[in-house]
């Protein structure tokens, strides 16, 4: 039996803000959210990180609970984000694997971030293929 956070916070040894679970999953809210919805999808079984987890049916839940809570907060037309940050480059802090589901609002650095450089490429693109239109 794993001592680490998120084990505990799925064996209810820690209080948390439930949003949803099942069997295998527990779907919290972020004790320090980045997104004005912020949740987090955990396994309650221990794997040090997605690396480490072979169980693809268990993936497959993760990724059906993040449509689930999508449908459930009325975001599957508006949009959100799902993310699995992934040892320490990747900015993985608790080694438990776990899915961030934000949405809303931009509302801190990195998501802001994000949005920006997608822009930028974007742009890019775009003048790109328009000299390429203009040159042929
Ligand atoms: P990571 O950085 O590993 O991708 O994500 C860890 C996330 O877990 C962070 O967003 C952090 O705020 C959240 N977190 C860490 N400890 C707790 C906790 O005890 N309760 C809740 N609800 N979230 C936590
Ligand atoms: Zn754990």
């Amino acid at each position: 039996m794993s001592d680490c956070i998120f084990c505990r916070i799925g064996r209810k040894e820690v209080k948390s803000d439930i949003v949803l679970e099942s069997e295998r999953l527990i779907a919290i809210k972020d004790i320090n959210p980045q997104a004005p919805t912020h949740i987090l999808i955990i396994p309650k079984a221990h794997y040090g990180t997605l690396m480490d987890c072979d169980d693809k049916e268990l993936l497959a839940e993760m990724i059906e609970t993040a449509k689930a809570l999508a449908r459930k907060l009325g975001l599957d037309k508006r949009g959100f984000r799902t993310v699995i940050n992934t040892n320490e480059e990747g900015g993985q802090t608790v080694f438990h694997p776990h899915m961030h589901f934000m949405a809303g609002e931009r509302s801190s650095a990195g998501w802001d971030k994000t949005r920006r450089r997608k822009k930028v490429w974007l742009r890019y693109y775009r003048a790109r293929f328009a000299t390429a239109a203009a040159c042929s």
